[in-house]
């Protein structure tokens, strides 16, 4: 039996029924709620280790409940929306959650997003690249706060001091999705439309400094419209 514990928040039956058949098949535990309601009790009450929340519930919004949740836990959450506009994602990530799934997904998918936050799990469980830990390691890369030093291969990456704000900021929270609007206000103090041109431009050459040199190893992942995460390279995922 895997050990996690999920949280699935979904009114429609046949979802919910295609997520927890996903679920059980895959050995891990879960719970169910249907709305807003179940699943504040549920989660304040069990302390799921992951959330899988759809947006549009019968009573409340979903983001509302991730305001709820964000009151009291870091537990993550990974939102599902049949709505494929990006405000509503965007919304719900910079409300605090991890990552989204959009309808129809498949099964492959909601497994990969599943792991992605395991492994999340993992390195905050092992005390290692939390914000208050000194040196940021993933694959090749070491990110050395203290030294305000990157490297790659044990080589040093000559970055800019925005580029390095925001492999710091990406690195800090490897595994989640973080929106334009969260990293631009990160670096600049503001999200406005200059800015997120201005961090495409860095984020291109950073990607050149970190990438470059390297076949089939992606740290940074875009999200188009959305955003950028880091991902964990050395696990079994890409
Ligand atoms: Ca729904």
């Amino acid at each position: 039996m895997n050990k996690f514990q999920i949280l699935v928040v979904e009114d429609d039956p046949p979802i919910q029924n295609l997520i927890a058949v996903t679920l059980k098949t895959h050995d891990y535990k879960y719970l169910l709620a249907r709305n807003a309601k179940e699943a504040i009790l549920q989660a304040s009450t069990y302390n799921p280790d992951v959330v899988f929340l759809d947006l549009g519930l019968p009573d409340a919004d979903g983001v509302e409940v991730i305001h709820r949740i964000r009151e009291w836990s870091n537990m993550p959450i990974i939102v599902i929306s049949a709505r494929s506009e990006d405000e509503d994602k965007i919304e719900a990530l910079d409300a605090g959650a991890d990552d989204y799934l959009t309808k129809p997904f498949s099964v492959e998918e909601l497994l990969a997003r599943l792991r992605v936050m395991q492994r999340r799990l993992a390195l905050l469980d092992a005390g290692k690249e939390t914000p208050e830990s000194s040196v940021y390691e993933n694959g090749t890369l070491r990110i050395d706060f203290a030294a305000g030093c990157a490297y790659l291969n044990e080589e040093e990456l000559k970055l800019t001091p925005i580029e390095y704000r925001l492999l710091c900021i990406l690195a800090k929270n490897t595994g989640k999705v973080l929106t334009h609007k969260y990293i631009t206000q990160k670096i600049w103090g503001s999200a406005w439309d200059t800015n997120v041109a201005s961090l495409r431009v860095f984020m291109a050459t950073l990607r050149k400094k970190l990438e470059g040199g390297q076949e089939n190893v992606s740290y940074i992942q875009t999200h188009v419209g959305i955003g950028y995460r880091m991902m964990k390279v050395d696990g079994k995922e890409e």
